[in-house]
Parts: structure tokens; C-alpha cells; sequence
């Protein structure tokens, strides 16, 4: 049997599937893209804050900015995913 987890806002899913943000409520397919959805501003604590997913870009070498996440329909419900998720998310540094 899956895990079931849940949330405050009313989201619930399966453990292993999802890393649900308990701060702005974005569901995320894994760590990486919770991790991508959080890419700052860096506060001087280093507490990253959470971004709008959708609004979140990454530059790749030729100059070309593209989305990094795009939301899919899961069975637990609409569900944030990298772009391809099988390209590696290049962290940006701060
Ligand atoms: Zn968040
Ligand atoms: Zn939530």
C-alpha cells in the first residue's frame, strides 16, 4: 500500500510520488523539481523562498531562456515536473 500523505490545503498523494511544498502549496513530482521551484531571491539566512513555478526559467548556452517546469495531470492532480525530466536542472548560483 502507497503511503497516502496530506496536507493542510487539501492536497493529498501517494508518499514516494510527490514532494508537496508546505509553504506555498506547489506539488512537485521530486526533490529536484521542489528544489527548482525555490530558486530565491536567497535571503541573507540562505532560506531560499518559493518562486512561481511557472514563472521559472534557466538560460541555456546559446542565450535561449526556457521553462524548467511544466505542470501534467497526475492522479493526485495537476503536478509540477521539469521540463524534460530527464535533463539535468542546472542549479542556478547565488
Ligand atoms: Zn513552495
Ligand atoms: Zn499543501
Amino acid at each position: 500500500m502507497p503511503i497516502i500523505a496530506t496536507c493542510a490545503c487539501g492536497r493529498s498523494w501517494s508518499g514516494n510520488n510527490q514532494a508537496h511544498c508546505r509553504m506555498c502549496h506547489e506539488p512537485s513530482s521530486t526533490v529536484k523539481t521542489y528544489n527548482a521551484h525555490r530558486p530565491g531571491p536567497r535571503k541573507r539566512d540562505g532560506a531560499p523562498t518559493c518562486g512561481k513555478p511557472a514563472d521559472i526559467t534557466r538560460t541555456k548556452r546559446d542565450g535561449t531562456v526556457v521553462p524548467v517546469l511544466r505542470v501534467v495531470q497526475y492522479a493526485d492532480g495537476p503536478t509540477w515536473v521539469s521540463y524534460t525530466e530527464d535533463n539535468r536542472f542546472e542549479e542556478p548560483e547565488s
